[in-house]
């Protein structure tokens, strides 16, 4: 709950990473055991601090377990006043979300930690690792400094969704930046000297759509998707237009396809630029900039991290059910890292909207299988 009432939008993690180390000082833990990596300066976004990280020895000899959550919250978040009705708690500010979405997260491994500490539980080698950044395209993870995680095998992620639920896989995507440039000309006047960049997205995008490349793509046995998400440009009807701002994604599970489709849209762009000439033979131009959002990846279900988290969900009573995500998360980066990740939810529902909520049974329960999880002791039965 106090947790939850701590703000900490991307980049802003400080004050919520200062409470997590003070619940861990408190403890017992030495400050100078947590350490925080410099992740913050390799994002885009900037932002006050890195990742935060835990490495605990281990008391008995077992491959070191690596435990995840980020530590960020969505804006909507920020001002939230978790309050508890029964077995749900959400926010009571107006219009603000709870942040259940991942403070409920970084509290399971919390409560791990404060577990093992006060009741002197064994323990594998451990790495609590509280990613910064995550909800503003993975930049935590993907920057991580895998040098402070001490060679974790095993990794197991906490984020949004129902206590029971393993995602083994996640897609992968691309986010295209296009201005296109065109030469601007009085629209009454003369007409045919100017070039229009709106004529030019408006071929593109026909393009895409006539050939089977815009929304659900599908090709023989590949599949993926695209969107044009954003389209801006124009600022008066007696003007050709001379600069259009047009933004993209493109996702598949398959990289191959994914970068096909990418490829696709790219030329797409390229070739409706050659086909807008003015009088004077001449055409605008197209800026493009790509990159990769995150990469797909998919766990075979017998994967050692996938079985453990699968038996540790077992053992608190409840029936895990292995999903695939359309979306990002941390998983992708630290499975591309080398180190493949199963994410667990806790509870959470509705993320990143005002109706947000968490499940306090299902936030128990997967507490309790992430001390399973914590203390190597996923295969015993109560
Ligand atoms: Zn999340």
């Amino acid at each position: 709950m106090k947790m939850m009432a701590i703000s900490g939008r991307s980049g802003e993690e400080t004050e919520i990473a200062e409470f997590l180390v003070s619940q861990l000082v408190a403890a017992g833990l030495p400050r100078d055991q947590i350490r925080f990596d410099s992740a913050h300066r390799r994002s885009p976004l900037g932002g006050q601090i890195g990742n935060m990280v835990l490495k605990l020895p281990g008391t008995m000899r077992a491959p070191r377990r690596m435990m995840s959550a980020h530590l960020d919250t969505v804006p909507i978040c920020v001002g939230s006043n978790p309050v508890r009705r029964g077995n749900l708690v959400r926010s009571s500010a107006p219009r603000r979300g709870l942040g259940a979405d991942n403070r409920a997260g970084c509290a399971v491994l919390l409560s791990a930690v404060l577990e093992i500490l006060e009741k002197e539980l064994p323990h594998p080698p451990l790495t609590l690792c509280w990613f910064v950044q995550e909800e503003v395209g993975l930049q935590g993870a993907r920057a991580a400094s895998r040098g402070l995680w001490g060679n974790p095998r095993l990794a197991f992620n906490w984020d949004g969704g129902a206590a029971t639920k393993l995602t083994i896989g996640a897609t992968g995507g691309y986010r295209t930046e296009i201005t296109i440039r065109g030469i601007a000309s009085h629209a009454g006047n003369h007409p045919e000297k100017g070039v229009s960049a709106i004529a030019i997205a408006g071929v593109a995008i026909a393009d895409l759509q006539q050939n089977g490349w815009h929304g659900d793509v599908r090709k023989g046995a590949q599949c993926g998707t695209s969107n044009v998400g954003i389209i801006r440009g124009g600022a008066a009807t007696n003007v050709v237009t001379d600069e259009v701002y047009v933004k993209t994604e493109a996702r598949s599970h398959d990289p191959k396809f994914r970068k096909r489709i990418l490829n696709e849209i790219e030329r797409a762009f390229r070739r409706a630029v050659k086909s807008v000439r003015n009088v004077d033979g001449r055409t605008g131009s197209v800026s493009i900039r790509s990159t990769l959002d995150y990469e797909s990846f998919l766990l075979p279900t017998d994967a050692a991290c996938v079985k453990i988290a699968q038996a540790a969900v077992r053992a608190v009573g409840g029936e895990p059910q292995l999903a695939v995500a359309n979306g990002g998360l941390d998983a992708n980066w630290i499975t591309a890292h080398g180190l493949p990740t199963v994410s667990l939810g806790c509870g959470q529902k509705n993320q990143h909207m005002e109706s947000e909520t968490l499940n306090l049974a299902q936030f128990k329960l997967a507490c309790r299988a992430g001390l399973r999880i914590a203390t190597g002791t996923e295969e015993v039965d109560d």
